[in-house]
């Protein structure tokens, strides 16, 4: 077996009664594929989707921050006038707004292994790929990357990502987790530490009793991607004899996690291994589920693109019949806004810096910067923009600085959100649903946006980024003033502490 991977091991992880006591009566699953599949070329619904009332009457539904349906999403997906298209978009951007206000968040993807059992056939990390150099990151050198990420480059939140493997398993996860939110670093010429305030974990589905040592860990979002919803290609592309082969152990996962308390999870599909549509589709029945069964829907929602990996012909060869181009990724990110208004949105590193920069707009709320999925890449590079396609699952679309990125997104209007109180102080569940449905979510994270804003500009920024930054903070603080007049005052306090060299004050 590839990657020194224990048979044993393999064979304990699935737990099939954390996976039946979910299904339905009729011991089935909630993706109806063949009902996906009719209602997206269903007569009736093609016909409405050039019916301007009819969707208009569905955008006016998401702008009240209700999940649409199904059918719902259906017809939004099959419109073709440009007229609408542009109005669904001015709303997709208007929702954003409305839930989370001009603030967008950032993060950086952090990889502690490399091996993996699995062999999903788009992925460079796959256990039968020989031209990966594989390892698993030692505490220490752990330590080297949060030096770079947290001392160097500013960042406060990552997302870890481990793969599959006895050697990754749940130990080692709860150590590095443990690790990550001990360490305080120097940061570069300033008298202050840093430390990375949020972690959120990207890994392959666990048992309830696993997710719920990581929970206790303080993990910030669980994220797993189903990365297709479409059954019949999901067996084709990730073998039926590894651990991923099962769908609905993974389909799952997010129902374990909540069970096992944690109330912050995120869903994704991999566009570009099925139609984009049943994707989208999928997700949305997957917000439902979660929503009907827990009360809690998906805090974020990713979809990342097929991109080239190493020693890998599914994608460097495009054996992919589903890739899908920017036009159609820009209606599935405005459609996904649309039907699940209430979620953030996540738009990483894989694609290209113009392209994001158009995609923004539409309502993402968090996205990457200053990324290196190599292992041990940070340290290795010391923040300069390479990638060693030897050494990384995927190549990356846009290396940009995190200094750029926060440049770029004041530039446009952006301010970027270094807040990770959320979590810290318990909105997140149920209550930050509500919050979110409400807009009040927005109101309580502007001042803290604005306040860990201030703190990145101090000790991170470029003069020129700083400029910019500024010119934001006092549009904001502006603003501030009548949003949120009876906690004016401690904020000015708070800020002002800020500017003065305290660290980490959040409402
Ligand atoms: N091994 C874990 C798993 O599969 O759940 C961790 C996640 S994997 C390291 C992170 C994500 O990268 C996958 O869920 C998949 O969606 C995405 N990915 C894999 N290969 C990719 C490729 N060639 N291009 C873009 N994204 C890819
Ligand atoms: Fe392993 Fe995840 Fe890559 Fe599949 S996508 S081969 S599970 S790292």
């Amino acid at each position: 077996m590839s990657n020194n991977s224990g048979s044993s091991w393999i064979s304990e992880r699935i737990r099939p009664d954390q996976i039946e006591k979910y299904l339905n009566d009729c011991g089935v699953d909630f993706i109806p594929d063949d009902a996906i599949g009719g209602m997206l070329c269903d007569a009736k619904i093609v016909k409405s989707a050039d019916d301007k009332a009819r969707v208009r009457e569905i955008v006016s539904k998401a702008m009240a921050i209700q999940t649409l349906s199904p059918e719902e999403t259906a017809v939004l997906l099959n419109v073709k006038d440009a007229e609408l298209i542009g109005e669904m978009e001015a709303a997709a951007g208007a929702i954003k707004k409305k839930v989370y206000d001009n603030r967008i968040v950032t993060f950086a993807p952090l990889y502690l292994s490399t091996v993996c059992v699995n062999n999903c056939r788009y992925c460079g990390m796959r256990a039968d790929n020989s031209s990966l150099t594989r390892g698993v990151l030692t505490l220490d050198e752990l330590r080297a990357e949060i030096e770079v990420l947290a001392g160097q480059i500013g960042h406060k939140r990552l997302v870890v990502v481990y793969g599959e493997h006895p050697k990754s398993g749940i130990d080692y996860m709860l150590s590095t987790v443990e690790t990550i939110y001990k360490t305080e670093v120097p940061i570069r010429n300033r008298g202050h530490k840093a430390s990375i305030r949020r972690v959120n974990v990207n890994a392959a589905p666990m048992t309830i009793e696993e997710l719920s040592l990581l929970n206790k860990a303080g993990l910030g979002t669980y994220q797993v991607f189903q990365e297709t919803y479409h059954k019949k290609t999901y067996a084709d592309l990730h073998p039926l004899n590894t651990l991923k082969g099962n769908y609905n152990w993974r389909l799952y996962c997010m129902h374990r996690a909540l069970e096992a308390g944690i109330d912050d999870v995120g869903i994704g599909a991999l566009f570009g291994l099925y139609d984009w549509k049943f994707e989208v589709m999928g997700l949305l029945h997957h917000a439902i589920e979660l929503e009907k069964r827990f009360g809690i829907g998906p805090h974020t929602v990713s979809f990342p693109r097929l991109q080239p990996a190493e020693n890998t012909p599914f994608v460097n060869e495009n054996q992919s019949k589903y890739l899908v181009s920017d036009a159609d990724f820009k209606k599935a990110i405005t459609v996904l806004r649309l039907s699940i208004p209430y979620a953030g949105m996540i738009l990483t590193a894989r694609e290209n810096a113009e392209l994001r920069k158009a995609l923004v707009p539409l309502g993402i709320t968090q996205t990457d910067s200053s990324s290196n999925v190599g292992l041990g890449a940070y340290n290795k590079m010391r923040g300069a923009e390479i990638q060693e396609s030897t050494r990384q699952q995927f190549i990356l679309g846009d290396t940009k600085s995190l200094d750029s990125t926060v440049r770029e997104f004041a530039k446009m209007g952006y301010i970027t959100s270094f807040c990770t109180a959320g979590y810290r102080c318990g909105r997140t569940g149920e209550c930050i649903m509500d919050l979110l449905r409400t807009g009040a979510e927005g109101k309580f994270c502007k001042l803290n946006a604005v306040i860990t804003f201030r703190e990145w500009l101090n000790d991170f920024a470029s003069e020129e980024t700083k400029a910019v930054g500024e010119s934001v903070i006092a549009k904001e603080i502006e603003e501030l003033k009548t949003a949120v007049p009876k906690v004016y005052d401690t904020f000015l306090d708070y800020y002002n502490r800020t500017v003065n060299g305290e660290r980490d004050l959040y409402f």
